[in-house]
């Protein structure tokens, strides 16, 4: 079997158990580092070539995008890790950056039990940093923290071990206050950022490497071999003892939850429904047959398929050639193809069950935003989406 086919059947395995599934967005204040991050977890997991990562964005296919930049468009992109002798399938919602895209962001954010939060070791937590971690925790999505740029720390501002450690303590601090504020009430002590449990990661998106606690109990390698290895511009063998994708899959993994564990504190948060009720219990348990309920995050043109609505599974199971109702516009379709995503590109299967994302062919004006059902099924909608604008004031 060619490699890509033994791909192909891990992730037709995987989406059928939710509990190695972690759905989860980055998001960052501009220039932070996302992009670099996203390409080189993906090439690192071996889902795209290395010599396109850097060269190539996937997540920035949009040309209008291109031109100004900044991210719109909300994309999928998906890897299998594997972190203790078990795979797990990893879903990456892009989530637009740029506060003129607040709907988009929550709508992204909608999608995902967890967020990885990019800070840029030089310029510390940033409003957008704030607004993002906000909307962010808003949502019920978990979030985990990588100090990036490290690099930069050392080889430009040339700090030493100290003032290292005083910038990496203020913005942990400053991102623990908003954790500590707005996570919901039975997660405000859980879901703060430790330096000592590895809920927090420093590195270099650019150079490739990443360290935690953990990784450094693990390998040996201690702050003072990185200034070491920085110093000696010599950031190619660290990033081959501590490669970046190893280091931040791994902290997904261990510290996001899976849609099983998720989805039953977030569905009653993020949907209007009643709770007690078939499809309410259904996707509080990541429930395979109950009634189907999908958020649409993102509509997209396809040159060859069409319109390709992506979106969550929270309920049951979407099925190729069914009929579908969109819940809002009161709107039916039937569904060309269903499939999940490896890497950039989009795996075609017979149905995706809940917990995934699932990208589907034939959802006729279907808009970000929407839930779709199957026809003849009353389910209520996800809540209306609400915007959460710039912050005046910063967190110190
Ligand atoms: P985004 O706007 O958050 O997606 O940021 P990008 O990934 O496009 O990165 C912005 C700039 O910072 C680019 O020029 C990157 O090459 C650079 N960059 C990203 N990560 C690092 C890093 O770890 N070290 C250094 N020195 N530069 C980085």
């Amino acid at each position: 079997m060619s490699r890509r086919s033994k791909m192909i059947e891990k992730i037709k395995d995987l989406m059928y158990q939710p509990e190695y599934i972690r759905n989860i967005g980055i998001v960052a204040h501009i220039d932070h580092g996302k992009t670099t991050l996203s390409d080189n977890l993906l090439a690192g997991a071996g889902m795209i070539s290395s010599e396109l990562a850097g060269d190539q964005r996937f997540l920035d296919f949009d040309e209008q995008e291109q031109a100004r930049g900044i991210t719109i468009d909300a994309a999928n992109v998906s890897m299998v890790h594997k972190y203790k002798d078990q795979e797990y399938l990893i879903n990456l919602i892009d989530t637009p950056g740029h506060v003129d895209f607040g709907g988009d962001v929550t709508r992204a954010m909608r999608a995902v039990d967890g967020a990885v939060v990019v800070v840029c070791a030089v310029e510390g937590i940033m409003p957008q940093t704030e607004t993002v971690l906000r909307q962010a925790l808003k949502e019920n999505v978990r979030p985990v923290l990588f100090i990036n740029k490290v690099d930069r720390l050392i080889n430009e501002l040339k700090l030493g071990d100290d003032e290292l450690q005083q910038r990496f303590v203020k913005i942990i601090a400053s991102a623990n206050k908003l954790i500590r504020n707005m996570a919901p009430e039975e997660f405000k002590e859980e879901w703060l950022a430790r330096v000592e449990d590895g809920s927090v990661a420093f590195g270099s998106a650019y150079h490739n490497w990443a360290i935690n606690v953990p990784i450094m109990q693990k390998t040996g390698i201690t702050f003072k071999d990185i200034f070491q290895y920085c110093r000696d511009d010599n950031q190619k063998e660290l990033a081959q003892k501590v490669p970046i994708h190893n280091v931040l899959l791994g902290m997904v993994v261990e510290h996001l939850p899976s849609p099983k564990v998720a989805q039953a504190y977030r569905v009653p948060n993020i949907w209007s429904g009643e709770i007690d009720t078939v499809e309410g219990q259904g996707m509080i348990s990541t429930d395979p047959d109950s009634p189907l309920a999908v958020m649409v995050t993102n509509v997209s043109i396809d040159k060859h398929a069409g319109e390709i609505a992506t979106g969550r599974v929270y309920g049951g199971t979407i099925e190729k050639g069914t009929e579908i109702f969109f819940v809002g516009s009161m709107g039916k379709a039937r569904t060309q193809q269903v499939g999940v995503y490896m890497g950039p590109e989009r795996i075609n299967t017979d149905n995706v069950p809940a917990g995934n994302i699932v990208a589907i062919t034939g959802a006729k004006n279907a808009v970000a935003g929407e839930t779709i059902t199957t026809y003849g099924t009353k389910i209520a909608p996800f809540e209306s989406i609400e915007h959460i604008s710039e912050p005046v004031v910063t967190v110190a």
